[in-house]
């Protein structure tokens, strides 16, 4: 891997496949790497802040022992998205459950940045999916 300079970052976000692509690009221009480690579960910002122990022991394997350990990531995204199936509450909800999920990363990784970002459909074309970062990175 290392001889390919290959570069990772990584996101923490809901499974639907509407966002990842969208999240994928912010990433890519936001956090300088080529590769998003993607972290995913149904609704998982709505569940982040209640800090599941089953869930806190699958994310300390997927982020640190493999996406930060391993393929040293430049920066974690923590995304949710409108319409969510997984965590079925209004967008207003949903960013707050963002901000909640970032600060529960934030303690988990330390000196890395930890960008908050909401997605939702394009005011202009609703069959888009934009993303908003609703928190910024906090660099040390
Ligand atoms: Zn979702």
């Amino acid at each position: 891997m290392d001889d390919f300079k290959e570069t990772f970052f990584t996101t923490v976000g809901c499974m639907d496949g509407r966002v990842q692509e969208v999240v994928g690009t912010f990433g890519r221009e936001k956090l300088d790497a080529l590769y998003p480690d993607t972290i995913t579960d149904a609704g998982i910002v709505g569940k982040l802040p209640l800090k599941n122990e089953a869930l806190f022991a699958d994310l300390k394997f997927k982020l640190i022992d493999v996406s930060l350990e391993k393929h040293h990531s430049k920066g974690i995204i923590v995304h949710g998205h409108t319409e969510c199936a997984g965590n079925p509450v209004d967008d207003e909800t949903q960013k707050e459950d963002i901000r909640k999920s970032t600060a529960v990363i934030k303690k988990m990784v330390g000196s890395l940045p930890v960008i908050g970002v909401f997605v939702h459909r394009s005011a202009n074309d609703p069959t888009l999916w934009v993303a908003d970062q609703i928190v910024a990175a906090v660099t040390p």
